[in-house]
């Protein structure tokens, strides 16, 4: 595989960061990706050449002679680095680097109207950088840009021009870790919240039911019979439906009620301040909500027929419960209303 063998034979060590972020740089130009973070994230990954199936991926597109299209990009980002990638990481990392943008900013803005200070301000403060930053793939996406503007210094006239059009393209690198911060909060095909997301929620809801004595309900919702809908119409439609259950749910949540994706085709939804036979009555209002939307192709007119759901609803209780207690009393009932027949809501006994 003549692609990738640059990226196989090299063993990832700090020495080496430099040299794999100048090959993503170098394969994302010949292939003609546009510089945003996240595609820069998953040619570093390339270039290190450690996730084997990423590498399978990538090498299979450029063999195949596939354009690598922003959605291409976008789909190996969200595959092999949001999908795979600790959360926690993915937020660490976003919030270290805007952090560490600002600082690039302002060094950029105070070396640059004074010229002969510039190659020693950006030498001493590379050095503090590179104590300060754990992040191999920050620090070189920092690097890169540091030594973009001083190679723009050395080729002369018009700097402040050019320093300008840096500054400009940190100030989209910022714009893209700000978004990036907030996909991590989300499940990257329905849009609703993930289930990290979900647990820290639940987790603060919990403390206030606790603290203010109030309700507080937990709805787990399974989509009937999925498996057959994607055997009989294939899996990309079936990820549609599952974005079409994910804004039927959204349209019917008020106030402080989320939802969020549990996993596969499972749903969870918050009920905080709700009684039980209140999140009865929103079950009862899912669960028809979805079964009576008709899932027909916009295009073509094709019918798909309907979906139903089932769910199980519990509710927290404050003296004895602990989140995975709550959550496997609705799964629990969940699976009463699987048994009965599907296309219902069963409360816990
Ligand atoms: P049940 O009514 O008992 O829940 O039956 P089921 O077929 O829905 O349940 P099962 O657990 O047997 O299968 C779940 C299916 O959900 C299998 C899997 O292919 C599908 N699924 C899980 N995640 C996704 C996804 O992201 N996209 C698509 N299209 N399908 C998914
Ligand atoms: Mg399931
Ligand atoms: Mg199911």
């Amino acid at each position: 595989m003549q692609t990738s063998s640059v990226a196989m034979t090299q063993e990832h060590d700090t020495q080496n960061d430099i040299g794999f972020a100048k090959q993503a740089l170098l394969l994302m130009q010949k292939y003609n990706i546009s510089p945003a973070p996240e595609n820069y994230t998953v040619w570093f990954h390339y270039a290190i050449g450690k996730n084997k199936e990423l590498m399978r991926e990538v090498d299979n597109i450029v063999n195949n002679s596939v354009d690598f299209t922003q959605e291409t990009c976008s789909y190996l980002h969200n595959k092999f680095i949001m999908a795979s990638r600790n959360q926690k990481v993915v937020d660490e990392s976003a919030i270290t680097a805007q952090k560490i943008l600002v600082d690039v900013l302002k060094v950029i803005n105070e070396f640059g109207s004074e010229t002969e200070n510039y190659n020693e301000g950006i030498d001493q403060y590379m050095e503090t950088l590179s104590k300060q930053i754990g992040d191999a793939s920050v620090k070189n996406v920092v690097k890169e840009l540091i030594s973009a503007t001083a190679n723009l210094k050395i080729r002369g006239n018009d700097i402040s021009k050019k320093l300008e059009e840096s500054t400009n393209e940190i100030s989209v690198l910022k714009q893209s870790l700000k978004q990036v911060t907030i996909e991590s909060q989300r499940d990257f095909l329905t849009g609703v919240y993930n289930r990290k997301t979900f647990e820290k929620y639940v987790d603060d809801q919990i403390d206030l039911s606790r603290k203010t004595k109030s309700d507080l309900c937990l709805m787990m919702i399974d989509i009937d019979h999925f498996k057959q809908f994607n055997d009989r119409f294939g899996h990309l439609l079936g990820d549609e439906v599952l974005k079409i259950c994910a804004k039927t749910l959204t349209e019917l949540l008020k106030g402080r009620d989320i939802v969020a994706r549990f996993g596969g085709e499972e749903f969870v939804v918050v009920l905080p301040e709700t009684p039980i036979e209140g999140a009865m009555k929103v079950a009862e209002m899912t669960r028809m909500a979805v079964a009576g939307k008709e899932l027909k192709r916009k295009d073509t007119g094709e019918n798909y027929g309907t979906i139903t759901v089932s769910i199980g609803v519990a509710r927290f209780r404050p003296e004895t419960d602990t989140l995975p207690l709550l959550i496997k009393r609705a799964d629990d009932a969940l699976y009463v209303s699987k048994h009965n027949g599907r296309n219902r809501a069963t409360r816990e006994p």
